[in-house]
């Protein structure tokens, strides 16, 4: 298994080439372009790697599903549902729309792109903007068995610079009474989830408790419940990946979620979880050579839920 994944690495690696590095946040231009990794976690236990998988970076967009979790612990499936959808938006990631001729503002934004996960950051329970992140902090550390994860404090004043239009997005949310909380407050949240520093393996572990009915693969002790999990792992494979999600799913086939920093989130349900590492990004936001990654495991392993 690992000859067969170090051969899947050096094969996708020449894919890193047909893509950039985000640069709309300036600090994650520090990131090497050539860099690709994996980790994966199979339900037997048994843990494999190759490539760059142990370097560090930035959790980005894969945050949204962690948010998605507390918000579910927290407030309940119904509450949720009655403020943020479901159903792909189609759109990018960070797309503002004209909202005003739509009826139901929540069937426009969905917890995986930007605007639904700004409006989620509000529900996370705690008395300030601290507590709700440190609440999302600890669920980052039980879900991925790191009681290490913290902060990248650069990036995330690079984010807090150059977020206009997270800004937007938020004062959009308020003006429709979405959120109620002071609007730099739930950025602030949001910014600093986006800011969590982690490694393939940490992304491996997650994706393992989500293939794995919410249990840890250490303790076998269950951090989430089966339903929410279920709920997840649904919204990762129709949006998990954005405007990329229906080509996602033929080519690869299983519940992932991307983030700008390069990391990809995937979830082979009871089978295992996979932590991707490629912080060269193709026009979506995608890693590129990521992707291409995944689809040879995928093919190779048989692991498309289709
Ligand atoms: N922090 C990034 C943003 O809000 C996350 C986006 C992403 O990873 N796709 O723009």
């Amino acid at each position: 298994m690992r000859e067969l994944l170090e051969k899947m690495v050096e094969e996708s690696r020449e894919f890193t080439q047909g893509g950039q590095l985000a640069s709309y946040i300036p600090e994650l231009l520090k990131y090497n372009k050539d860099d690709l990794g994996i980790y994966l976690i199979r339900n037997d236990g048994k843990e494999f790697y190759a490539g760059n998988f142990d370097k560090r970076f930035t959790i980005q967009s894969v945050c949204k599903p962690l948010i998605l979790l507390l918000a579910l612990i927290d407030n309940g499936e119904d509450y949720v549902t009655q403020r943020v959808g479901v159903e792909s938006t189609g759109k990018a990631f960070n797309a503002i729309m004209d909202f005003s001729q739509v009826e139901d503002l929540k069937d426009h934004i969905n917890p995986m792109v930007n605007i639904g996960a700004i409006a989620m950051c509000s529900m996370i329970e705690g008395k300030d903007k601290d507590e709700k992140f440190q609440r999302l902090l600890d669920l980052t550390k039980k879900l991925s068995g790191n009681e290490n994860i913290g902060v990248n404090m650069q990036v995330f004043e690079s984010e807090r610079k150059t977020g206009d239009r997270n800004r937007a997005l938020a004062y959009l949310l308020k003006s429709y009474g979405t959120i109620t909380d002071d609007v730099d407050d739930v950025l602030d949240v949001y910014f600093k989830a986006c800011s969590i520093e982690i490694t393939c393996k940490d992304l491996a572990n997650i994706g393992f408790v989500l293939s794995n009915n919410g249990r840890s693969k250490s303790s076998d002790e269950e951090i989430v419940s089966k339903k929410y999990t279920r709920f997840v792992n649904a919204i990762l494979m129709t949006c998990g990946m954005y405007d990329g999600a229906g080509d996602f799913a033929i080519r690869v086939g299983i519940p992932a979620k991307s983030g700008v920093g390069g990391g990809i989130l995937s979830v082979a349900p009871s089978i295992m979880g996979i932590g991707i590492y490629g912080p060269a990004l193709d026009s979506k936001g995608n890693s590129i050579a990521g992707i291409k990654l995944l689809e040879k495991l995928s093919n190779s392993l048989y692991l498309s839920v289709f």
